[in-house]
Order: structure tokens, then C-alpha cells, then sequence
């Protein structure tokens, strides 16, 4: 792991951002809990997806749908058949690799050291084997004759590539016999597409129209050894957006559009975010793009914007029998509605926020720790403090903190320095301070103090939430 990835882990561990799951038993692999300041910047992330998706468009509606399902819907998702990623095993270090995103870090790797027609020759052959047949076989072969060693170990010593299932499986209910393997969600998609007929019957929505869900998704990733980057149960914030065949280019390109302007919106630089085409293209889909941040670890997918044909809801009609099909009432056509499917990984977003908001800086010889939230997104948003804890300065801050209450996430804090408190909130993320002190007693003002600029303001109390609302709306990221 990178220098900064170690710091955000140690970070939001010691502040209470994510902890390792269980971790009084030794942990277990790739599951996090989020503590006290993560599940505020969580919820936040959520509310400004869901106020972007569901409330700000009249024909997106919302969905909660359950995590277990009919086994059936993943036969005719093709998960049970094809949810697989091509794994490689290192002899030496007994470590696991996907096939794929080792040749990807190759290609890189030459195009940086300058040798980008070698680079090319290597990503034509491997998009020729991702299509191929035998792909294991095909990717193998190019890990063979480009001689990419194992990252960690250096070592040239493979087994050969095999396939493996990422789905969790279960048992419903108590029999022993028959078959009741069901199975953990791996994508909240098939959520929707199967409650397409439930909702376009209760919601009189008419084509274009999408339903919107965010919730838990579970894969058994083999490779997950970056923080919360790549997990076995993690959150997906999804949109599946309906259209008459023949119109998703369009749809596609407009959700392009408004998904990148979600992940600016949020404070992300625009210089961090980049668009991917897809190599290799599912087979029913016929547009994938990721938007891609770059992370301490590289340039990496948050999230996918794909069309993906009709291929879901006719599978799903021919596996239930149930007809997918809308009813045009103005053209008195009948169809099966094409898809364009907006996927972003809810704590891919927390790590990139975190990757974004962090700072290491020198303030009056002092060095601090910052996180440079988007003040909509941070945890806290206003820490109040008195400067002593006498001359009546608690009981001011006290009735100043229950006012923001009503309004947002605040803090009180009275113990330490001046300094010391200034330093927990910059590490927390909190976009400001507010210290009553002398002055107060005298004139009714407090101190305003900007964790980004350091600036400090004298406002009066009556106008501090106007003034800090007009500050969030005027926030833009530093560089
Ligand atoms: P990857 O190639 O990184 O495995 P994917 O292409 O399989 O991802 P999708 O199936 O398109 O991912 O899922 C949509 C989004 O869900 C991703 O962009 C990512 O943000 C998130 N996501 C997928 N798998 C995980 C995971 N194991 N842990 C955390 N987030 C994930």
C-alpha cells in the first residue's frame, strides 16, 4: 500500500472514521465498520446521492429491495454462470492475483517508461484475449511471454489462471435436502429490474423513468488488500434508467454528463477524475464507460455508467414467464425498455473523499493533519467552544451548539487549548469553529475560524447560521 493509503487507514482508525470488522477476534478480511465521524460522512454521501437522483428528477423514483432474492434471478442474470475473475496464484508468495489487472499494471508500466508501441502491441493482444474462448488460457499466455513478475514477491512463478465465483452462497431455511442454496446479492441491480413491473404499475411513471436504489451488495473477492477500496460486503448506490430501444445513446451520454458533475459537486478536483471506455464490452451491453479517480494506488474505477441493452429484463421474462414489456399509450407500441445502468460504489466514494480531503501542513511551526471535506459532506460541520470554562462562556456555547443542533451536526468541545481543539476538528474534517470568548460577553459576536484558510471572523450570534450556510454554498476545493 501507498505511503498516504497507510496514513488515511491509520487516520480512520484512530479517529473513528472505519474500523476492521471484529477486529477483537484478529478482523476479517476486506469487511470494515464505519465508526462515529465515517457513518456521518456515509449518510452525508447517501442524502446527496439520493437528493441528485431521486428528488431532483420528477421521473426517478426510489427502491429498497431486500439483499436475499429467488435463486433464479442470478440464472437469469448470468451470475451463477458467468460472475467470475480470472485468478492467478504466485508460488512464492502464496498470494492471489487478477489475471487481468496484472497485464493492465504492465501495460502502464510501458507506457511510462516510454515504450508505448510495445505498450499498444500488449493491450491489443489482450483485448483479442478477453474475448476469446479460452480467455484463462489467453491471459496466461501473455503473463508467460511479457514475463510480468509478482508484484510483492518480484518472483516469475505462476500457476495457471483459473476462474472463480464471486457470489456468497447460503441456505434458506432449515432442510437439509432439496435445494435451497440461495445467495447474497452481488449488485442491488437485480433488484430493481425485477420490481420493474411493481413499480411502473404503483408509480404511474412513464417511459423514460428510473428507479433508484442504494444498499448492501456482497461479492468474495479474492484480492482485497486495499482498505475499503475492494470488499466483500460493501454499498452500492444504483440507478437503472428505462427508455425505448433505439433512444439509450442519448440517455447514456446525459447520464455521462450529470454523474461526473455529481463526483465535482462533491469537491472533487477535476483534474483527480477521468473518463475509461471498457475494453471488452458484456456481451449485452452496447456503451460502458467508469469514471475513474486516482488514488494513492493509481488511476481506479468508483463507478460504471453502462447500457445495457434489454438483455436483464428479457432474461428475467424468460426465466418467470412474466411479460417485461410497456406500453407505449401515445404510439400504442409495445416493448421490452432498454437500460442505461448508473453503478457507483458508495465506499469507493468515502475512500476517495478521504484521499481528497487529506492534507499534511505547516501551521505557525506546528505541522497538522487536515481533511478538506466539501463542508456538505464532512462529518461535523461546526465544533463550538468556550475559550474558558468560566465568566458564563460554557453556557453561551452550550445554547449556541443546541441552536445549530436543529439544523446540522455540531460538537462541543471545552478541554484542552484553544490549539489542541482547533487540531481534533482539522483531523475530523470540520469545517469550522466557533469560540466564544470575552468579546462575546460584551458585544454578543463570536469567532468564526475557516479550516481551510485559517481565516478567523468576528460574526454576531444572530447571524451565525446565514453566515455558515453562505459559506458552505461558497466553499470550492483547494488545490
Ligand atoms: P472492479 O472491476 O473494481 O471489480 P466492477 O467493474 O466489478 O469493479 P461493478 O460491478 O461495475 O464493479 O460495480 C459498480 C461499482 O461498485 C464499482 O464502480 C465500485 O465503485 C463498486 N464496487 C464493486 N465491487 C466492489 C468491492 N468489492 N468493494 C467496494 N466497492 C465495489
Amino acid at each position: 500500500m501507498s505511503d498516504l493509503l497507510d496514513k488515511i487507514v491509520s487516520l480512520s482508525k484512530r479517529r473513528g472514521f472505519i474500523f476492521q470488522s471484529s477486529e477483537i477476534y484478529g478482523g476479517l478480511g476486506a469487511v470494515y465498520d464505519y465508526g462515529p465521524l465515517g457513518v456521518e460522512l456515509k449518510r452525508n454521501v447517501q442524502a446527496r446521492w439520493w437528493q441528485a437522483m431521486v428528488y431532483q428528477h420528477d421521473n426517478i423514483e426510489g427502491l429498497d429491495a431486500a439483499i436475499l432474492m429467488h435463486p433464479t434471478t442470478w440464472k437469469a442474470s448470468g451470475h451463477v454462470d458467468a460472475f467470475n475473475d480470472p485468478m492467478i496464484d504466485d508460488r512464492q508468495s502464496k498470494k492471489r492475483y487478477r489475471a487481468d489487472q496484472l497485464i493492465e499494471e504492465h501495460i502502464a508500466r510501458l507506457r511510462r517508461q516510454g515504450q508505448d508501441e510495445h505498450a499498444d502491441a500488449v493491450h491489443r493482444r489482450f483485448v483479442e484475449a478477453l474475448h476469446a474462448d479460452d480467455m484463462p488460457r489467453a491471459l496466461y499466455e501473455i503473463i508467460m511471454d511479457e514475463q510480468i513478475r509478482a508484484p510483492d514477491s518480484g518472483a516469475f512463478d505462476w500457476t495457471e489462471v483459473r476462474q472463480f465465483n464471486l457470489m456468497f452462497e447460503t441456505q434458506l431455511g432449515a432442510l437439509a435436502e432439496g435445494n435451497n442454496t440461495i445467495y447474497l446479492r452481488p449488485e442491488t441491480a437485480q433488484g430493481i429490474f425485477v420490481n420493474f413491473l411493481n413499480v411502473l404499475n404503483t408509480s404511474r411513471q412513464q417511459i423514460p423513468f428510473g428507479i433508484a436504489q442504494i444498499g448492501k451488495a456482497f461479492r468474495n473477492e479474492i484480492v482485497a488488500r486495499q482498505f475499503i477500496f475492494r470488499m466483500r460486503e460493501f454499498e452500492q448506490m444504483e440507478m437503472q434508467y428505462f427508455v425505448r430501444p433505439g433512444d439509450q445513446m442519448e440517455a447514456y451520454e446525459a447520464w455521462r454528463e450529470k454523474r461526473m458533475q455529481w463526483h465535482l459537486d462533491n469537491g472533487i478536483r477535476p483534474s483527480r477524475l477521468r473518463w475509461h471506455r471498457h475494453d471488452k464490452l458484456a456481451h449485452y451491453a452496447d456503451a460502458a464507460h467508469d469514471i475513474q479517480y486516482e488514488f494513492p494506488i493509481g488511476w481506479q474505477e468508483i463507478e460504471g455508467i453502462h447500457s445495457r441493452t434489454d438483455f436483464d429484463l428479457r432474461n428475467h421474462q424468460a426465466y418467470s414467464g412474466k411479460k417485461m414489456e410497456y406500453f407505449d399509450p401515445q404510439t400504442r407500441e409495445r416493448y421490452i425498455p432498454y437500460v442505461v445502468e448508473t453503478s457507483v460504489g458508495l465506499d469507493r466514494t468515502i475512500l476517495m473523499l478521504l484521499c481528497e480531503a487529506y492534507r499534511e501542513e505547516e501551521v505557525e511551526g506546528d505541522q497538522r493533519v487536515v481533511l478538506k471535506f466539501h463542508p456538505q459532506v464532512a462529518p461535523i460541520k461546526a465544533a463550538v467552544f468556550p475559550l474558558v470554562r468560566k465568566d458564563g462562556m460554557p453556557e453561551i456555547a452550550r445554547a449556541i451548539e443546541a441552536d445549530l443542533r436543529t439544523v446540522f451536526n455540531v460538537m462541543y468541545d471545552e478541554k484542552g487549548s484553544i490549539g489542541k481543539r482547533y487540531r481534533r476538528m482539522d483531523e475530523a474534517g470540520t469545517p469550522f469553529c466557533i469560540t466564544v470568548d470575552g468579546d462575546t460577553l460584551a458585544d454578543g459576536t463570536v469567532t468564526v475560524r475557516d479550516r481551510d484558510s485559517l481565516e478567523q471572523v468576528r460574526v454576531s450570534q444572530d447571524r451565525l447560521l446565514p453566515y455558515l450556510h453562505d459559506r458552505m454554498r461558497a466553499w470550492t476545493p483547494a488545490d
